[in-house]
């Protein structure tokens, strides 16, 4: 046995050491490294407070229905149609406010404004269309819940009854409209039925031809008997 260890065999045992330190050494590098510069690792949630957001992070979202005109424009724009909004017309002479931003007049009751976080992607598609500036991403990145239905947030403040009687009053003004568009429209019909009889040609009132007099009968003068002249 001892036949076989040769200088070469001890040399190459000591050189596969050597080689193996100096891998392992070449591997912790980095984190040799690391260990000696400032820890970056923040304690969670203990420390949370200290956090500084990224400017455009993307968390929760809000959406100030004081400010929404129920345009629709944040759903279209959703990829996975994660926002429901259901609106209903305001009849003339109801007062709806103007916004805060841009003061657009608000004409639209906003019955429904449903988002499902559970869906949401975080893409912020939503936030850049709203043309009120009223859809936003929050600093909110904690809202874990325990069943799925809990992240659906309703934003609407209405309740039930009130988007009933918004939309019964519309029904109703609709109907109204209706009705009058549909007088006015037999009104103008009748007018232009008129205007069009008065301005056609009348046919010639018949003029009655005078009775036709037969020419007085001129009687000629009683015959005269011609005086004889021999007489
Ligand atoms: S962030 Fe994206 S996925 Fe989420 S509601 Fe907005 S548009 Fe939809
Ligand atoms: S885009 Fe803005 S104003 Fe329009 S429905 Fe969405 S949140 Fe409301």
């Amino acid at each position: 046995m001892l036949r076989h260890v040769t200088f070469f065999s001890v040399r190459k045992y000591f050189s596969d050491i050597w080689r193996a330190l100096l891998t392992a050494t070449q591997g912790l590098r980095i984190t040799i490294r690391h260990l000696l510069r400032k820890k970056v690792t923040r304690q969670y949630p203990e420390r949370k407070n200290e956090y500084i957001l990224p400017e455009r992070a993307r968390n929760r979202l809000y959406v100030n229905m004081d400010d929404c005109i129920g345009c629709d424009k944040c759903a279209r724009a959703c990829p996975v149609d994660c926002i429901e909004i259901e609106t209903v017309k305001s009849v003339p002479g109801e007062d709806l406010g103007i916004t805060t931003r841009n003061a657009k007049k608000k004409s639209l009751w906003v019955t429904r404004f449903d988002i499902d976080m559970a869906k949401c992607c975080y893409c912020s598609l939503c936030v850049w269309p709203c043309p009120t500036e009223c859809i936003v991403m929050t600093e909110v990145f904690e809202f874990a819940e325990d069943k799925r239905e809990n992240l659906i947030y309703h934003f609407a403040t209405m309740d039930k009854a009130e988007a009933n009687e918004h939309n019964a009053n519309w029904k109703k003004w609709e109907v109204e409209a209706n009705a009058m568009r549909a007088r006015q429209a037999a009104e103008r019909a009748a007018g232009v039925a008129a205007q069009q009889q008065a301005s056609t040609p009348s046919a010639q009132p018949a003029v009655k031809p005078p009775p036709f007099a037969a020419k007085p009968a001129v009687k000629p003068p009683p015959f005269k008997a011609r005086e004889n002249p021999k007489e």
